[in-house]
């Protein structure tokens, strides 16, 4: 079960919106500016955890893919 973060820059993705990572995945991409969500057992309650904080927050399509929208 994996730490999560919300990418506080929206500008990274093609869908500008606030992207969901894993911690793993958010080193990986080098995100400069992140806010930590938690500890979960699923990118589900991770992304609701980000909604609170931004509206339009999504799973990032390759570390949270079943959260992913578009
Ligand atoms: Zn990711």
């Amino acid at each position: 079960m994996p730490y999560y973060y919300v990418n506080n820059n929206p500008t990274l993705n093609p869908g500008y919106h606030h992207e969901v990572h894993t911690e793993e995945h958010a080193n990986e991409l080098n995100i400069l500016s992140k806010k930590y969500l938690g500890f979960y057992s699923n990118c589900f309650d991770a992304v609701d955890k980000a909604k609170e904080t931004y509206s339009d927050a999504d799973g990032c399509k390759t570390c949270c893919s079943l959260c992913h929208k578009g």
